[in-house]
């Protein structure tokens, strides 16, 4: 049995057999299998070999290719591919040490690597990277196969992987996909988020995770504790056999506070709204007692399907979701596509500092014609209910006033085609770069609201990439520096009277919603399966309470004493939650 800890993601617990998915990106871990499985493995080194053998002859005959050097060197590549001793050394390897095929092709093609590059004579040396090349494209016919078993799976598993991205993840079978553990992420990432829209449990950021899962073992992801157990005995399986079961009860015991409001014991009204990735999570936000949509995240449309949505594609999706809300708040924010959110690599310039380059908002003033398509879906779905737009990552008035100048000439195209739309559809901005906060009062004059992004807020202000596993542990919304900026957000909104929200994770986190509440916050917006604990932590404080512990939190002058306050005071409150 070992135990490997991380971050706690997603809450729940998991325990199934796992599925590891490797990347060509990154080296393949050593990792054994069963006696049993020589045969199946040996198989697939095979149909590797011909799949890339038949790959490469196919783009050897291509009228488009021209004889000369590409062709020599698909030559080269197919010479090696059809070498029988090469194969015959990787299944040797498979045999008598008893490793899965993808580690015995990449050992094997990067010991031959090695000896080329050692060579003087330049030409060989050269052909190191020819080596590279096939080892690749064996190893994409090797996991390309793992990832159909993900995408047919027909019995329960866990995901192990280094990293996920946010659209795979967004791809998971609920049905079989039990849980996911990786070793890349942070408690903000995309990827997190959305293993937290489907309600499964997940950990991230785990050390050396893919290289110490055995297939055939038995797998438990801790989702609430942060921790993955790997080959675990008899009696910790009972014993998070149990856990699992207490999970649910308190899951069910917190459903059952749904219909009762978000008010704190002294009779203050907090609204707490839900946030969204995909149209069928709408429900989900009514089923879990909530008020409304704060944050529908428009970008995983684009990204989940492959292609670029149509006019029609964003409006199908709005009047979905506005419909099902029934006249409750849908505030639908415009594309943030880029950094960590995209797919379609071979539509964007590849950037080398994606989270500080062409993202969200500056994305789409300089795609208009991709911005004008979904603005005048916001439009015309904008008669059909409580719509309300929301501008991601302004960093200045300037780019405000750009969006809303678009949003205007799409108004006029509207009226001219006779088409209705609501001309008072509130217009408000998220708050998520250090610039914006600091500039907060100047922003609100052209803002009917604002939503703190707190997890773009902590990663601009902080300089930590939110999704970095290195530097997770400076990640922190519990920061002074953060606080210091929250702070004044919420006072210039209060002085120029217009609603603020917090939507970022911040405000799913137990522990700071006592403090989000005494630094004058009402308006939250949450992951939908967090609703019911989050009410519940709001129906057992008061404000007075909330007030002394933002007075005394905004008095720290480090971010360990804050959140180790925060914790003890959570605990207090609401021991059953922790
Ligand atoms: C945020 O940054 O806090 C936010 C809510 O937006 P996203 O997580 O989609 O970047
Ligand atoms: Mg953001």
């Amino acid at each position: 049995m070992e135990i490997k800890k991380g971050i706690a993601v997603s809450p729940g617990i998991a325990i199934a057999r796992p599925l590891v998915i490797d990347s060509e990106e990154y080296r393949i871990p050593r990792r054994s299998i069963m006696p049993s499985e020589k045969p199946s493995e040996v198989r697939r080194v095979r149909q590797a070999f011909k799949s890339a053998t038949d790959e490469l002859t196919g783009l050897e005959q291509a009228q488009h290719i021209e004889e000369g050097q590409i062709k020599d060197i698909f030559a080269v590549h197919l010479r090696f591919l059809r070498d029988r001793s090469l194969r015959k050394k990787i299944t040797d390897m498979i045999s008598s040490e008893l490793l899965t095929a993808e580690y015995a092709v990449s050992t094997v093609l990067r010991d031959i690597a090695d000896h080329f590059t050692k060579v003087i004579d330049t030409y060989i040396s050269e052909r190191a990277a020819d080596i590279y090349d096939i080892e690749k494209r064996l190893l994409k016919h090797l996991l390309g196969k793992k990832r159909e078993d993900v995408e047919h799976l027909n019995k329960e598993v866990v995901i192990v992987a280094h990293e996920l991205s946010p659209t795979q993840t967004a791809g998971f079978d609920k049905e079989f996909i039990k849980g996911f553990a990786t070793e890349a992420g942070g408690r903000t990432s995309h990827t997190a988020i959305v293993a937290r829209s489907l309600g499964i449990p997940a950990v991230v950021a785990i050390e050396d995770l893919t290289s110490s899962i055995r297939p055939g073992q038995t797998v438990i992801i801790d989702g609430n504790k942060g921790v993955v157990v790997i080959e675990p005995d008899e009696a910790t399986i009972k014993q998070y056999e149990q856990l699992k079961r207490d999970f649910i009860i308190l899951e069910h015991k917190l459903d059952g506070i749904r219909k009762l409001d978000a008010v704190t014991r002294d009779g203050v009204h907090i609204d707490l709204f839900g946030n969204i990735e995909f149209p069928d999570e709408a429900k989900l936000i009514l089923e879990k007692g909530g008020k409304g949509i704060g944050l529908y995240r428009t970008e995983f449309l684009y990204l989940y399907s492959g292609t670029e949505p149509t006019e029609d594609d964003h409006y199908q999706a709005y009047v979905e979701v506005i419909k099902t809300m029934k006249g409750l708040p849908v505030v639908i924010r415009t594309l943030d596509l880029g950094a960590d959110k995209y797919t379609q690599s071979k539509r964007f310039v590849k950037e080398t500092n994606p989270y500080l380059g062409l993202r969200s908002i500056r994305f789409c003033l300089q795609n208009i014609m991709m911005f004008k398509t979904q603005l005048r879906a916001i439009l015309r779905a904008s008669v059909l209910g409580d719509v309300r737009i929301m501008f991601p990552l302004i960093t200045n008035l300037q780019e405000l006033r750009q969006a809303k100048m678009i949003l205007r000439d799409v108004m006029e195209d509207l009226a001219e085609d006779g088409i209705k739309y609501n001309p008072n559809m509130p217009i408000g901005i998220m708050i998520e770069t250090p610039s914006a906060a600091l500039t907060s009062a100047i922003l609100a004059r052209d803002s009917d609201f604002f939503s703190i992004g707190t997890n773009d807020l902590v990663q601009y202000t902080l300089a930590v990439d939110r999704g970095n596993e290195l530097v997770s542990t400076m990640y922190s919304a519990g920061d002074p520096a953060v606080l210091m900026l929250l702070k004044n957000v919420i006072l210039d909104a209060h002085k120029a009277k217009i609603s603020l929200s917090v939507c970022g994770e911040m405000a799913s986190e137990p522990e700071f919603v006592m403090l989000l509440i005494g630094m004058g916050v009402r308006n939250m917006s949450i992951a939908p399966s967090m609703i019911p604990e989050i009410k519940q932590v709001i129906r057992s404080v008061t404000v007075e309470s909330c007030n002394s512990i933002a007075r005394k939190v905004l008095t720290m002058d480090s971010r360990r004493q804050v959140t180790n306050y925060l914790r003890d005071a959570a605990i207090n409150v609401l021991p059953e939650v922790f």
